[in-house]
């Protein structure tokens, strides 16, 4: 029996992007729940794209959100170099047999024919395609080429007037006619394959059983699947993943800034990887029931590639904030305040390192805001009234509460007790605002409203006594008399 085996094969072209995280997030569970191997390789033939950390940055990603791997360039395995460039002897024995078999041909066109011929197909409103113009070149012409110093380039054969067809397991019967597809390049003139070339023979070395990618490669599997013919390979099978749309059901673009598009990006921010799995998984996949939260091994469990959307998923900023706020609340309060604590020091709100103190008035502040955090990093608008050196109310409404009769009885009878306090625990706080209602005769709102607003600015809000005790006694004193 043949092992199942899936893939992922990013370009090393820069951070791990939400669609690539996607694909390899699918791979890595349909494999999981095969029983079968994830493997990770880089296409680094395209040099002009190449960024040096392209490889770290998406292996790191991978990690962050959970996904794990079986075999890649940082654990090896049986199947490597897991790094095309690393391949290139792989490939010569290859690309001979389709030269010596005719199916691929030395190509002499230089950039200048190329564009020539282009542009005299689109003057005749043709689709612009290579004419096969050196597929039938006699040995002068080649001699005369090469005396030129021109270095070919190899392109395939394309049959014509064939149907190429293939049942893909999400889009289903899919077909192309060749007469479409110019002779391609499968070999640059410096020797390096190109993606649509390398990928078949990584595929095949490496026993890929299922290819599962974007649909931006779907017009690219005609191409894929000749060549596996020309060759004699078995053609594995395809997956082709519908686009993800932004919010404005536009396709996504790396420029868009209405949606966080790096994975790094979200770690940044202080989002919880299980959450983003989760939410990554819900593009293009849909659960059996209604329900939506899964941990990894749900995910594992529940995922199937039968329940795949041929429609585009749509991008929902509103719902992963939802939905990572809901992992939030559920988290252990320390794990939130470890990720809360940068954002507060790059602010500027905490030192460098903190004091046992500290860390236990930081603790108290996150849980006082935990329910409420989409990610971490909010924390630093959320907690702003803490740090400001003057209240600022929040509108004219909780100004005007300020002018009212009884504010400055209430605030008076309450900065008396503070006063005397020796220290603002959250009990002693509970007693000295019995002690004002008793001395004012104020309850409720008028009571506690017009203390929140006096010492927050706002009207609502945390729990007050929690808020109290974090402000500390010093900065209660300071702001109820500024404002008696
Ligand atoms: N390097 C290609 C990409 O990043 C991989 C395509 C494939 O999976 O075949 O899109």
């Amino acid at each position: 029996m043949t092992t199942f085996r899936v893939r992922y094969a990013p370009s090393p072209t820069g951070h791990l992007h939400i669609g690539g995280a996607r694909t390899a997030l699918f791979n890595y569970l349909i494999a999981r729940k095969m029983g079968g191997q994830f493997i990770i390789r880089f296409e680094d033939t395209d040099q002009t794209r190449h960024v040096e950390s392209g490889v770290s940055n998406q292996l790191d990603g991978l990690k962050w959100l959970g996904v794990e791997w079986d075999e890649s360039v940082d654990i090896g395995g049986p199947y490597g170099p897991y790094r095309q460039l690393e391949r290139l002897e792989l490939y010569r024995p290859f690309v001979d047999q389709l030269l010596r078999e005719g199916n691929a041909y030395h190509c002499y066109c230089s950039e200048a024919d190329l564009e020539q011929e282009r542009a005299e197909q689109e003057a005749k409103g043709e689709m612009p395609r290579y004419s096969g113009k050196c597929r039938h070149l006699s040995a002068e012409q080649i001699e005369a080429f090469q005396a030129e110093g021109r270095k070919p380039s190899i392109r395939f054969r394309v049959p014509e007037d064939r149907i190429i067809g293939f049942t893909d397991k999400i889009r289903e019967e899919v077909e192309f006619e060749t007469n479409g597809i110019g002779d391609f390049i499968i070999v640059r003139p410096d020797g390096i394959p190109t993606y649509n070339f390398a990928v078949i023979l990584d595929d095949h070395l490496m026993k890929i059983t299922l290819v599962i990618r974007g649909e931006e490669h779907l017009t690219n599997t005609p191409r894929q699947i000749m060549m596996y013919e020309a060759l004699g390979l078995p053609v594995p099978e395809f997956a082709h993943l519908a686009l993800i749309l932004n919010q404005d059901r536009k396709k996504m673009s790396k420029r868009d800034e209405s949606i966080i598009q790096f994975i790094q990006q979200y770690q940044d921010l202080g989002y919880l990887p299980e959450a983003v799995m989760n939410f990554i998984a819900l593009l293009g996949w849909s659960p059996k029931g209604e329900e939506e939260m899964f941990t990894r091994e749900e995910l594992i469990e529940q995922f199937d590639l039968d329940r795949m959307s041929k429609s585009p998923a749509v991008f929902d900023m509103d719902k992963l904030n939802w939905m990572n706020n809901q992992y939030i609340k559920k988290a252990d309060t320390a794990r939130i305040v470890a990720l809360a604590i940068p954002h507060l020091q790059r602010a500027g709100r905490l030192p460098e390192t903190l004091t046992a103190e500290q860390q236990q008035w930081v603790h108290t502040l996150v849980a006082l805001y935990q329910e409420q955090l989409s990610y971490a990093a909010q924390i630093v608008p959320l907690s702003e009234l803490f740090f400001r050196e003057e209240v600022t109310f929040q509108d004219e409404e909780a100004a005007a509460m300020m002018k009212e009769e009884h504010a400055p009885i209430v605030l008076g009878s309450f900065l008396t007790q503070v006063e005397q306090a020796s220290e603002l625990n959250v009990d002693a706080l509970k007693a000295m605002m019995k002690a004002v209602q008793t001395e004012t005769g104020y309850k409720g709102k008028q009571l506690f409203m017009t203390i929140r607003v006096a010492l927050t600015g706002q009207m609502h809000g945390p729990d007050l006594n929690v808020t109290l005790h974090l402000l500390g006694k010093e900065t209660v004193i300071s702001r109820l008399k500024k404002l008696l």
